[in-house]
C-alpha cells in the first residue's frame, strides 16, 4: 500500500450578519478540526475556543492508540465547559459541535459531536460521512421527510447532540481509511445551510484544495453568509511528495483560525485543568501567539490592510481623505476604566491622534468577568456605531452588578460566583 500524507488548509469567515466568529478551524499534518460554538454571543466562541485548545494538544506523539486518545481529548474538552459553566452561571448553555479527524500515519481516528460536518471527494464523487445530530436528522432517519425537506424545516437547526458539559452527549468515534486522491472537508453549518452539496462537491473538485476553500466560502457569503463559515480541507498526496510552495501548508505549519485564533483565554477553573498545559495560570497560551500570525479572516486581514495603507497616506501626504475614512470607523475599548465607544482606528501616527471617544458608557471595567475585558482592553472592532452600541449591551449582560437594591417588580436571583462574593449576575 502506497504511504500516504496530505496537505491541509483551514479558512473561516464571520459571515455578513455576525458580529462576531463562534467557529474555530484547526488543520495540520496530524489533525483537522472544527468547533462550532453556540450558546448567545457572548459564550459560543469561548465553548468553540476552549474545546479547540484542548483537542489540538493532540498534535503530538501519542502514547496510545489514535482512536483511544481522541476520545479521551473530547472526553477533558467535555469537562472543561462543565467546569466553565458550574463557575460562571453567566455561561450556562453555552457549547459547541465537534468535528475532528486525528491521523496515526495511516488512518483516521473521528470524532463527530453536532451538525458539523464531515465529507469526502473520492473519484469526483462527495459523500457526506458524518451524520448530523439533529432533530430533522432524525425525521429523516425515520423516513418522516425528505433530505431536501430536511434542508428547509423550521427546526433544521435544532440540535440532539453537542458539546454542553454534560455527561449524556457522547461523541460519535470511528476509524476512517483514506486513500490516494481523496479530499475531506470539515465544515461548519454556516457552509452547508448556504451551499447545496452538489455545489459544495464542484467547488470541492478545484485544482487545488486553497482555491476549494476559499471558494466554499466564498459561496456561502454570496448566498447571505448569514452564519459564521469555516471550512477545514485535507487532500491526500504520497508521502514524500514535494511540497507545493503555492498551498498555505507547504510550511507546514499548523493553521488555526476563528474564535480559537482570536481569544484571550478565561482564568476561571482548575481542578483537572491543572495538569493541562494549555490551562495555566497564564491569561494567554503561547501557542496562540505562534499561529496568531495567520489572519482570521480574509475581511479582517483587507481591514488591517486598510488601515496600514490609511498611515501610510496620512504619513506621506497628509492625506486628508485618508484621514477622513479613518474618522469615520468604530471599536469599543476602555476608558478611564469603562467601556467607551471609540470613533477613528486603533492606531497612531506620532503627532496624529486617529481616535476619540465618541461615547462613554457607564459600563464599569471591573464589572466584566476576565475573559470579557480583555477583550475589551484588547479593543473590539465595530462596522458602524449602531454595531458598537450592539457589543455594548452584549458585554453589559455580562457585567457583575453590585449588590442592587431590590426592586419589587423584578427580583434578583442571587447565584454563586466564584469571581465575587455577594455579586449577582444579571439574568
Ligand atoms: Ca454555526
Amino acid at each position: 500500500m502506497t504511504a500516504l500524507t496530505y496537505r491541509y488548509v483551514a479558512l473561516t469567515d464571520t459571515g455578513l450578519r455576525r458580529s462576531a466568529n463562534q467557529d474555530s478551524g484547526y488543520a495540520s499534518d496530524r489533525l483537522l478540526v472544527i468547533a462550532d460554538g453556540m450558546g448567545g454571543a457572548a459564550a459560543g466562541d469561548l465553548a468553540s475556543s476552549e474545546a479547540m485548545h484542548i483537542i489540538r494538544q493532540l498534535d503530538r506523539d501519542l502514547d496510545v492508540d489514535a482512536l483511544s486518545a481522541l476520545e479521551d481529548s473530547v472526553t477533558r474538552a467535555n469537562a472543561r465547559l462543565g467546569e466553565l459553566i458550574a463557575a460562571d452561571p453567566a455561561v450556562e448553555g453555552m457549547g459547541t459541535t465537534l468535528e475532528a479527524m486525528l491521523w496515526d500515519g495511516e488512518k483516521f481516528a473521528v470524532a463527530h459531536l453536532g451538525d458539523s460536518r464531515a465529507y469526502r471527494l473520492r473519484a469526483g464523487e462527495l459523500k457526506q460521512i458524518s451524520t448530523d445530530h439533529t432533530f430533522v436528522q432524525s425525521l429523516v432517519d425515520e423516513g418522516k421527510i425528505s433530505p431536501a425537506e430536511a434542508r428547509v424545516h423550521p427546526h433544521r437547526s435544532l440540535l440532539l447532540r453537542a458539546m454542553l458539559g454534560r455527561d449524556d452527549n457522547a461523541a460519535d468515534l470511528n476509524w476512517l481509511q483514506p486513500m490516494l486522491g481523496d479530499r475531506y472537508l470539515l465544515c461548519s453549518d454556516g457552509l452547508t445551510d448556504m451551499v447545496p452539496d452538489d455545489i459544495i462537491r464542484s467547488s470541492m473538485t478545484s485544482e487545488t484544495i486553497d482555491l476549494a476553500a476559499t471558494e466554499l466560502v466564498r459561496l456561502a457569503l454570496e448566498a447571505g453568509g448569514y452564519d459564521n463559515v469555516t471550512v477545514v480541507i485535507a487532500e491526500f498526496v504520497e508521502q514524500g511528495t514535494e511540497p507545493d510552495d503555492n498551498l498555505s501548508s507547504a510550511d507546514g505549519q499548523p493553521q488555526l483560525v476563528g474564535a480559537a485564533a482570536s481569544q484571550a483565554r478565561p482564568r476561571t477553573g482548575d481542578g483537572a485543568s491543572g495538569s493541562d498545559p494549555a490551562m495555566s495560570s497564564s491569561t494567554y497560551d503561547p501557542e496562540e501567539l505562534r499561529y496568531a500570525p495567520r489572519p482570521p479572516s480574509r475581511l479582517r486581514w483587507l481591514r488591517w490592510a486598510a488601515v496600514v495603507a490609511v498611515l501610510v497616506m496620512i504619513l506621506a501626504a497628509g492625506g486628508a481623505w485618508a484621514y477622513s475614512w479613518s474618522q469615520k470607523q468604530y471599536f469599543v475599548a476602555a476608558q478611564d476604566g469603562k467601556v467607551a465607544i471609540f470613533k477613528g482606528v486603533q492606531a497612531d501616527i506620532p503627532g496624529i491622534t486617529l481616535q476619540h471617544v465618541e461615547q462613554m458608557t457607564d459600563l464599569e471595567l471591573d464589572t466584566l468577568p476576565d475573559f470579557r475585558r480583555q477583550q475589551v482592553e484588547a479593543g473590539i472592532e465595530a462596522t458602524s456605531k449602531a454595531d458598537a452600541l450592539e457589543t455594548v449591551d452584549e458585554l453589559d449582560q455580562f457585567a457583575i452588578k453590585p449588590t442592587p437594591t431590590p426592586t419589587p417588580t423584578k427580583k434578583p436571583t442571587p447565584t454563586k460566583t466564584s469571581t465575587a462574593s455577594n455579586a449577582l449576575w444579571r439574568p
